[in-house]
């Protein structure tokens, strides 16, 4: 495969010569809704492979395959079920990964020799067109290295992927700034990772849907993941990370006692403060990371500012959220970067 100058392209013209790049077996990251993408053609094993290399990922945590036209889910799964059509119709082009039964053209580099193939059509405009431009499905995880705070904006990109992958397209930030959701339609329909697409949407459309042990909780001693992903050290900046919880009084009480202590140590502490919250912290070294009141503005900056901010502190206290709507996907992502460090 030709190594290409590691160029950061506008998507314009970027679309093209990515898709170019994937069908020749190369890597390319791309723009989504919700976080950067890292994708290979889907179908080659060894394109598949590179991924895994210019991540660190461990060979056991399957990818999620992208598509550009809601048809191409007969081709990848052994029958599409009745929900799954539903939810499509629903959710697609969206921040929305289904996991059903995989068909016999999905390599098991993809699924880390799971049964069942995880499958996503993007709503953004960029990443259809390079799909379509590749004309194959994209196999794609999150385009940082194992373990670290997905990337929003193309900067974020370039500090992991420089020199590992052959285009990275500057789609400027994403919107939703987290993973998509990802429900199982095997046996009854479960969210297995929280996202924008909610519980409580998911259920307006197809009924009951469970909510996987592993979602807030570490996985307990010998238990499986049902998302292989959950199993891992996730989202982990450079600073330590503490996550305060109970009414925002209780937060922010809890929250300047930790950071006059840490300070106290001789660390640097910085708060992720919120609208609401803010004037409790006084001359305490923070920003402000949202509005508290809609969950999905910190989602859009969480990892945003995990990364722009976590070499610059010892540690980071942040406040938890109720886990119902978009708190639950934010709860989520909070509390694995803080490996459960909860007061
Ligand atoms: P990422 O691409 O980094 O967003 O990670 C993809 C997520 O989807 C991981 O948490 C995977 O464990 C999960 N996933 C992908 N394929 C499957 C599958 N077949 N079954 C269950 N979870 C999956
Ligand atoms: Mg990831």
């Amino acid at each position: 495969m030709t190594q290409y100058a590691n160029a950061v392209t506008q998507y314009e013209n970027g679309t093209a010569l990515g898709g170019r790049i994937i069908r020749e077996g190369g890597l390319v990251v791309f723009p989504t809704e919700t976080v950067y993408g890292l994708g290979a053609n889907g179908l080659d094993s060894e394109a598949v492979l590179g991924i895994f290399r210019a991540k660190g990922r461990p060979a056991d945590n399957p990818l999620i395959l992208h598509i550009a036209k809601k048809s191409e889910l007969k081709r990848l799964w052994s029958h599409v079920p009745d929900k799954a059509q539903t939810l499509a119709d629903a959710f697609w082009p969206g921040p929305l990964t289904m996991v059903f039964k995989r068909s016999s053209i999905v390599p098991d580099e993809v699924t880390a020799g799971l049964d069942t193939v995880a499958v996503r059509l993007p709503g953004n405009k960029t990443a259809r067109a390079l799909i379509k431009e590749a004309g194959v499905p994209i196999a794609a995880p999150s385009a940082n290295l194992s373990g670290k705070p997905s990337p929003t904006t193309a900067e974020h990109v370039r500090q992991d992927m420089d020199g590992r992958v052959e285009l990275i397209i500057d789609g400027g930030p994403c919107r939703y700034g987290l993973e998509s959701t990802v429900v199982s339609l095997v046996g009854k329909p479960a969210i297995l990772r929280p996202g924008a697409v909610t519980k409580e949407m998911l259920e307006a459309v197809i009924g009951p849907v469970e909510v996987a042990h592993a979602v807030l909780s570490p996985l307990r001693e010998g238990e499986t993941a049902a998302s292989p992903g959950m199993k891992y050290r996730h989202y982990a900046p450079d600073a330590e990370v503490v996550v305060a919880e109970g009414s925002e009084r209780e937060i922010a009480a809890k929250i300047c006692r930790e950071y006059d202590i840490r300070e106290s140590m001789g660390q640097t502490p910085l708060i992720f403060a919120t609208e609401q919250t803010q004037p409790f912290y006084r001359n305490r070294r923070c920003v402000i990371i949202g509005d508290r009141s809609e969950p999905a503005t910190l989602c859009a900056s969480l990892f945003y500012s995990l990364r722009e901010y976590g070499s610059r502190a010892d540690v980071i206290l942040a406040e938890a959220l109720p886990n119902d709507d978009m708190g639950l996907a934010y709860m989520n992502r909070l509390l694995r970067s803080a490996g459960f460090n909860i007061i």
